[in-house]
């Protein structure tokens, strides 16, 4: 691409990453799709990606991300407002996802689980949508997984399901009660503990039909979601709560947003800190049952954290693949150089091990109604798979950014989008600590299950290299309950999966992931994996077709 300027021509600059079908260019993706029963869903895969993939979508995302949610706390006259308005690209955004089903397909007319393929499909697209444009994504997730919770209340879920399969998005400020289509957020964490829930100081008081709740949360997302999922001490203890923004007899709930947090990324999202100032909510589930209440939204958001971040992942390669291949250094395309290459393949690498055990991860979602097994290894590698690939996102997303040398680091390119978003999804919904923590709590309390998830996943990684260490190694270092060693486990359990999944989806990588990730001598930089030229070209191939 040529253009004249008075003072010179711009020249070996790579034309924008953009009106790429985000499906079709992505063969590890299809493969995983394949691989986990949702290939009937192709079709209609490829049309998303081409859809998502548009140069008008991702400008749409950098309008959204420049132009942050603004709170209004009062109105001109003093009057309390407790409203935040967004971008209306930030609008087109939640109209999109919510309207192609990504808050509500995994459930059936219930709020059971749908069944096989719908987690597979929904995690397919997700990730898609992860790669253009990932503020909006949070109400998405949190609204589809509440449903989980709310099967603790089946008469409030059986008002509040309707609004949320309506696949209809409905921003204006009114009663769930009277709008077509809703979202939900929760709030948990409070400024002396977000981790340690039960250290929550927020106070609920029975009252009439629901209770009423004081106190604060320091961090609630989405703020403008049409309900929350809350915990708060009732009489007998921690409980979960659903608090709609508006009260039964139609006045604004009494929710005050005090601030917006000037966050490092993610910032076409809101997170608000709020005060409940006595506002009005329906319990869901027991009193003092609340941790086990809400644990069944946690386990959902945890999994949409890995999506997401698989996303991200998969995003940034692909710009760096496509930077590589246009830009000349020293007469010859970066793509040609070998040194590159193995860093772009090592890249990679990483993300084929991402997107195969992130979407077995989603093929044990839909078969453990019937499957105990599968219920067992959902339960089990959620944490772990989560850990693994929203730890692995911000070092991955930093590399591809230095294939791309300065242009990689200023803000009208998407990389540094990418890189400042991708702490967040290791930071919440579990921190790195917290779920190996609840690794182990799981080893403890599930011995027998965890053991029959650990001996499936080295049936299916087989005898490629590394694997038969790395199951004696996790056996040592989780069985033994000692949680200053759960990460190195965790990380092992994860990468094992990873060998497990790409056998069945993809076996020509599964031998190069197990060599450079398993058996290699543990390094902590990319670029590093000793891979042959015809390994590297065969994983760059795969991650972007050349043309
Ligand atoms: C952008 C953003 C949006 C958010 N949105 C929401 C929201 O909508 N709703 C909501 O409720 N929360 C939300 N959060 C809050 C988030 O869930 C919490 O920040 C997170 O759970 C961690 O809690 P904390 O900040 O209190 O840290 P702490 O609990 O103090 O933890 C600090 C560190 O200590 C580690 N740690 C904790 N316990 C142990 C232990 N026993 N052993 C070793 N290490 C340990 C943790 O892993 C962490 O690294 C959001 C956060 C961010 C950044």
């Amino acid at each position: 691409m040529r253009t004249a300027f008075d003072t010179h021509e711009v020249s070996n600059q790579a034309p924008p990453f953009v009106d790429v079908n985000l499906f079709a260019a992505d063969r590890p993706l299809r493969d995983a799709v394949n691989a986990n029963g949702a290939h009937t869903d192709i079709a209609a895969l490829e049309r998303f990606g081409e859809g998502w993939g548009t140069a008008h979508m991702f400008e749409l995302a950098r309008l959204a991300n420049e132009n942050p949610p603004k709170l209004r706390t009062f109105d001109p006259y003093g009057r309390r407002l407790d409203i935040v308005e967004f971008h209306p690209s930030y609008h087109r955004f939640m109209r999109e996802s919510i309207g192609d089903g990504l808050a509500c397909m995994t459930w059936d007319e219930h709020g059971t689980r749908a069944g096989a393929p719908t987690e597979v499909a929904r995690a397919a697209r997700y990730y898609m949508v992860a790669q253009v444009e990932n503020g909006h994504m949070c109400p998405v997730t949190m609204t589809r997984a509440a449903v989980a919770a709310l099967a603790a209340a089946p008469a409030l879920l059986a008002r509040v399901l309707p609004k949320i399969t309506s696949r209809q998005y409905a921003p204006e400020f009114r009663s769930w009660t009277e709008k077509s289509g809703i979202t939900i957020g929760m709030g948990m964490t409070e400024k002396q503990g977000g981790t340690d829930v039960c250290a929550n100081t927020t106070s609920a008081e029975p009252a009439g039909e629901g209770y009423l709740i004081t106190g604060h949360k320091w961090f609630m997302s989405a703020p403008m979601s049409d309900a929350f999922l809350v915990l708060a001490q009732a009489p007998a203890g921690l409980t979960c709560f659903f608090m709609p923004r508006f009260t039964p007899d139609g006045q604004v709930n009494a929710l005050r947003l005090q601030r917006l947090k000037d966050k490092l990324g993610n910032r076409s999202n809101a997170s608000s800190e709020v005060e409940f100032a006595g506002a009005f909510a329906w319990r869901v589930g027991d009193e003092g049952r609340g941790v086990r209440t809400i644990i069944e939204m946690v386990q959902l958001t945890r999994l949409d954290c890995a999506i997401a971040s698989a996303g991200l992942m998969r995003m940034a390669l692909a710009q760096a693949v496509h930077h590589a291949r246009h830009r000349v250094v020293f007469q010859r395309k970066l793509a040609d150089q070998s040194l590159m290459q193995t860093v772009l393949a090592d890249l990679a690498l990483e993300c084929e091990g991402a997107v195969a055990a992130m979407m077995r991860l989603c093929g044990s979602y839909d078969l453990a109604a019937r499957d105990p097994l599968e219920e067992a290894r959902a339960r089990l590698l959620t944490p772990v798979i989560k850990y693994w690939i929203c730890k692995s996102a911000p070092s991955l997303i930093y590399e591809a950014m230095e294939c791309l040398g300065g242009n990689g680091y200023v803000e009208e390119g998407i990389l540094a989008r990418l890189y400042r978003e991708a702490p967040v999804n290791a930071i919440w919904e579990g921190s790195g600590n917290v779920v190996c923590l609840d690794v182990l709590r799981a080893l403890s309390h599930e011995g027998e299950a965890a053991r029959a998830v650990l001996a499936q996943l080295a049936k299916e990684a087989g005898a490629l290299p590394g694997c038969a260490e790395a199951v004696t190694f996790i056996q040592n270092a989780l069985s033994a309950t000692e949680e200053a060693h759960a990460r190195a486990g965790v990380e092992r359990l994860a990468l094992l999966a990873a060998v497990a999944a790409l056998q069945a989806g993809a076996p020509g990588i599964a031998s190069a992931f197990a060599r450079h990730r398993l058996a290699a001598p543990f390094t902590r930089l990319f670029g590093a994996a000793e891979l042959t030229q015809a390994e590297a070209a065969g994983l760059l191939e795969r991650a972007l077709p050349v043309g």
